[in-house]
């Protein structure tokens, strides 16, 4: 083979080893990489048989089935799946077939003993000729020529020829901004397939159809280390599927990381399902959700590129089911700085599982058990409970979950040390059980400097409780109750509510919570005054009950910026609300559905 570096543009023969189909062990994963340079977007095809054979008989019915297999893939799954590598200034969309040309007044190339061959400066040659006379149409940013040898015509490229063995059954170049694909009738051992050879020649304009729009100028998405040079069809070289009516190759997606012919299915979730979402820096954001199949999915935004459009998978292959949780678990997420993102989920098994992402390395293809020994079951909680994280600087985390027992668990990392490798609970002696609350209830925290937590969860008795931990003196190891006398029971919400906690700068913390009778009530704390002692509802007078939601829902809160509060909740009817507090003006009063 002359093609020593860059990308391949061939159809290999059957002696190559395709990458994607044969793994080395212990080999990178085959990934394509986008070189900068222009993309397909919208392709039209146009197919020029030449030669006189093409006219009469079999290959005059060939002639018109291939271009009923362009008519066909142009508009199939295949261009659904090129779409990931779309660029930021090209889309890559479904296409057309523009009108065929037939050549039956000129043959390729020259005779030779057995029959003929043809050059590609030849076929360059041709190829510009029929442009310039309108023998086919001109030329667009989307146009790709696919020319068809007759039979006995050997195609002469890259220091190789078609049909021996390190040559290749079809290849894809370009003349400047005129792309083209040339398919000789590969007949020959080491390019045909079984069957009818209609099969052979669209498995092979399949590879040279995916490669040419990906990497029309061969500097566009090509892998630098698999091959090396492997564009997106020789990873997945002579692998054949039928699509339709017709046989066509896999090609390789980098977000599947397998050989494919179609987009991954869109991802299904179970309702209700909790979206999990972090942002790392301003100009992005990750999203987690658990599957119906129980797997842990990924998507993100970008400032540039915004939605990644396809949700993936975070595995780990030690697992037989590649790990799974439960279906609408909640998968809890951290970013303790911006190139790091850690994940904490319930398993199966009632484990408690930890992965990471790191920007060196990316995601760590593996999940561990955060596990103590001193505990008979190595320590597990009820299936679906939540883990709360937090990272009170980015040397740190702590984690909080809710025990088979009611108790309150944490355990820490620290970057001196890694995992502390023990659960301990946070009790209060004060109360005959220690103080518990109902399993699977979700801990709340909240560290508004770094030498500060505060907790708060619903207890068996509908009161809202809290504790603290401060650096100066640990662990305050009492609850206390956040009553307000006004109401006649305290002030109690439903056992098992989950508290919205909430702290706009270092002196304040907000409370949201959903009270028996649906209304959204609030409290707060502020240095100067402690806590409010008082629950206030936010209603609004435009409806009928003031404003109600199903008791036991989560109200989310979030605050962009000191002055400012931004509530949403889902109603009774299935929309989102929201409704905002700002320091110029307080509480909106109304609640308006997003
Ligand atoms: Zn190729």
């Amino acid at each position: 083979m002359a093609i020593t570096s860059g990308p391949r543009r061939i159809v290999p023969t059957v002696d190559f080893v395709a990458r994607g189909l044969a793994p080395v062990v212990g080999a990178p994963v085959p990934n394509l990489q986008n070189h900068g340079g222009p993309v397909i977007g919208s392709v039209e095809v146009v197919p020029i048989y030449w030669g006189a054979a093409w006219a009469t008989g079999t290959n005059a019915v060939l002639a018109s089935n291939i271009d009923r297999f362009f008519d066909f893939i142009v508009t199939s799954s295949y261009m659904d799946l090129l779409h990931e590598y779309s660029t930021p200034s090209t889309q890559i969309q479904h296409g057309r077939r523009l009108s065929s040309a037939h050549v039956a007044n000129s043959e390729p190339g020259t005779v030779t003993p057995s029959g003929r061959q043809v050059t590609d400066d030849q076929i360059r040659t041709a190829l510009q000729g029929w442009i310039a006379n309108h023998t086919v149409p001109a030329t667009t940013a989307n146009t790709l020529y696919f020319i068809y040898l007759p039979p006995n015509v050997v195609s002469l490229s890259f220091g190789s020829s078609s049909c021996v063995a390190g040559g290749f059954c079809g290849y894809h170049d370009h003349i400047g901004n005129i792309y083209y694909a040339v398919i000789p009738y590969v007949n020959c051992s080491g390019c045909v397939f079984a069957g009818q050879f209609l099969d052979t020649l669209t498995e092979v304009s399949s590879h040279e159809l995916a490669e040419a729009i990906t990497d029309p100028e061969l500097n566009a998405w090509w892998d630098p280390v698999t091959g090396p040079g492997d564009e997106i069809g020789d990873i997945c070289n002579r692998q054949t599927t039928r699509l339709g009516d017709f046989v066509v190759q896999t090609e390789w997606s980098n977000t599947q990381g397998a050989c494919v012919v179609a987009p991954a299915p869109a991802l299904q979730v179970p309702s209700p399902s909790v979206v999990t979402d972090l942002t790392r820096f301003r100009d992005h954001i990750d999203l987690f959700v658990v599957g119906f199949d129980g797997g842990v999915n990924s998507t993100f935004w970008d400032a540039n590129g915004g939605w990644f459009n396809r949700w993936f998978r975070i595995i780990d292959p030690n697992f037989s089911d590649l790990f799974t949780v439960p279906p609408q678990s909640v998968v809890t997420c951290l970013t303790r700085f911006q190139d790091h993102i850690d994940l904490f989920a319930v398993g199966r098994d009632s484990a408690v599982y930890s992965t990471f992402w790191d920007a060196n390395g990316g995601w760590f293809n593996h999940w561990f058990r955060l596990l103590d020994t001193n505990f008979s079951d190595g320590f597990k909680v009820p299936q679906q409970s939540t883990v709360s994280s937090l990272s009170r600087f980015r040397d740190h985390i702590d984690l909080f979950v809710v025990g088979f027992d009611g108790g309150v668990y944490s355990t820490f990392w620290d970057a001196n040390g890694g995992w502390f490798n023990h659960w301990f609970r946070l009790i209060d002696t004060n109360f005959g059980d220690h103080f518990t609350v109902p399993p699977k209830s979700t801990v709340s925290c909240l560290s508004r400097f770094q030498d500060h937590i505060d907790l708060f969860v619903t207890g068996r008795d509908g009161v809202v409780y809290s504790t603290f931990w401060d650096v100066s003196s640990g662990w305050f190891n009492h609850w206390f109750g956040l009553r307000d006398t006004n109401f006649p029971d305290g002030f109690t919400v439903p056992p098992g509510s989950p508290i919205s906690c909430l702290s706009r700068f270092r002196d304040h913390i907000d409370l949201f919570v959903v009270g028996f009778d649906g209304g959204v009530y609030s409290t707060f704390w502020d240095a100067s005054s402690g806590w409010f002692n008082h629950w206030f509802r936010l209603a609004d007078t435009n409806f009928g009950d003031g404003f109600t939601v199903p008791p036991g829902s989560v109200v989310s809160s979030m605050s962009r910026f000191q002055d400012h509060i931004d509530l949403f909740v889902t109603g009774r009817d299935g929309g989102v609300y929201s409704t905002f507090w700002d320091a110029n003006g307080g509480w909106f009063n109304h609640w308006f559905r997003i």
